[in-house]
């Protein structure tokens, strides 16, 4: 196939997930890549890019690991794919299960599968809802969630998410989902006591948010969150689908902060990208309570939820992780990236904030509401450069996030920070 042509077919045939369909009808893709190896990208030009994004915050151990191919073909040709319902189970899952147990905030023991994020965060807030319910407080339906948030795009994590384009996408959303400031413990307590806790069921949060522009609480903020959900007795669920495994320099990013969280949502980097996986852990109590009360019967499950596949590939790439010293090594790669960020800041009065954990950082815009927002342009000059970034435009923001592998060597990262820094001459300048 030549490029032409596949980029007529992806026209024709293909519709892309959060894109612009106009923009999709009138260019087609902006790139088709074929290959994949380290941090970089190849198109079907044989044009290399450096993955600036992990592709979608999620190739944490890089592109091209040849082992992981290798245990899903190993996997698929033993067991491709069995039922993991009622009585039925699988090693790998199971395997996968213990291992999270082991590495995750002490308070979590069990988890339930899905095949992704949104999934993960709709089976949180039902499950939330569920076992209030099974403790005779059905009123408990309520759940809290914070401004600039995502979680993704199924019904409940859609009405959970604080950036209002994705909720206005969907005029007609899931019930009893609230949203808070993302920053103000103040303003969550003003927002519990007006509501009364008897109707709150759950707070949700991303440790670090990160679609709606890598926004970086203080430690602090997740400690009064966790006492103040003890306090009111309200669930405590995080979503750790983008800072889980090793993202923001600890194995998840409650960890920083040293909490537990009575539900934590896991995804992307649980297989960095290799295969589709996502889940749910519940604390000790939290499933002890759901498994002697659901009659049974938990009325909840996916056909792919713990697919032998993934699961497999998961817990090889848990195991690079750990041998290569990946979350320490994105912790060292993440401090010299927030500096080559503010030096890059320090230049340029068009830009108001450099912040980031760890593999995730921002460049902040200063957006006079006026202009044509420059985190876009400067994403469309990096790539043109060879070099992936993002940028977020939602609530008034003009902010450019990156987030690469965790892989990502010295002379990489210079390399990024070098295509960045004249990414943002060209086009501010
Ligand atoms: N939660 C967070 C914090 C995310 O960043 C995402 C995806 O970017 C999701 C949930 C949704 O995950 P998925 O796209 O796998 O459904």
């Amino acid at each position: 196939e030549t490029s032409r042509n596949l980029i007529g077919l992806d026209q024709q045939h293909f519709i892309h997930p959060t894109s612009s369909m106009q923009q999709q009808q009138q260019h087609g893709p902006a790139h088709i890549f074929v290959r994949g190896k380290g941090v970089y990208l190849y198109d079907h030009d044989g044009k290399a890019y450096l993955d600036g994004m992990s592709s979608l915050w999620n190739v944490n151990v890089g592109h091209g690991r040849r082992e992981l191919g290798e245990v899903a073909k190993k996997q698929m040709d033993t067991l491709a794919f069995s039922s993991c319902f009622a009585t039925f189970s699988n090693k790998p899952a199971i395997e996968l299960a213990a291992k999270l147990a082991r590495v995750s905030p002490p308070s979590l023991r069990a988890t339930f599968f899905t095949s992704g994020g949104s999934e993960a965060n709709d089976t949180a807030f039902k499950l939330a809802r569920h076992y209030w319910k099974v403790k005779d407080q059905p009123k408990k339906r309520k759940i809290i969630a914070r401004m600039k948030s995502y979680h993704g795009v199924a019904m409940g994590a859609t009405s959970a998410t604080g950036l209002k384009p994705f909720r206005d996408f969907a005029p007609s959303l899931a019930p009893d989902f609230l949203h808070v400031d993302h920053m103000s413990i103040e303003a969550l307590r003003a927002l519990i006591d007006r509501e009364g806790p008897e109707t709150i069921a759950a707070f949700v949060c991303e440790p670090i948010q990160g679609a709606g522009g890598v926004h970086v609480a203080p430690d602090s903020y997740l400690c009064d969150i966790r006492s103040i959900c003890d306090e009111y007795e309200l669930l405590f669920i995080a979503d750790e689908v983008i800072t889980g495994f090793g993202r923001t320099g600890a194995y998840f990013g409650c960890d920083h902060a040293n909490i537990s969280p009575d539900m934590m949502c896991i995804a992307k980097g649980i297989t960095s990208g290799y295969a589709p996986l996502g889940g749910v852990m519940l604390s000790k109590s939290l499933h002890e309570q759901l498994t002697a009360h659901s009659h049974g019967t938990l009325l909840h499950g996916y056909t792919y939820s713990g697919h032998p596949t993934s699961c497999a590939v998961a817990l090889k790439n848990i195991q690079i992780i750990e041998e290569e010293n990946l979350i320490d090594h994105a912790a060292t790669m993440g401090e010299k990236l927030l500096l080559g960020f503010r030096t890059i800041q320090e230049q340029y009065s068009e830009i108001h904030d450099a912040r980031g954990r760890g593999l995730m950082a921002a460049l902040a815009f200063s957006h006079n509401g006026k202009n044509e927002p420059l985190a876009p342009k400067v994403v469309q000059a990096a790539d043109q450069r060879g070099l992936i970034l993002r940028a977020v435009t939602f609530d008034q923001q003009d902010v450019l996030v990156c987030a690469p592998p965790l892989i990502i060597n010295e002379e990489e990262l210079n390399q990024l920070l070098s295509i960045l820094e004249s990414s943002v001459q060209a086009v501010v300048s």
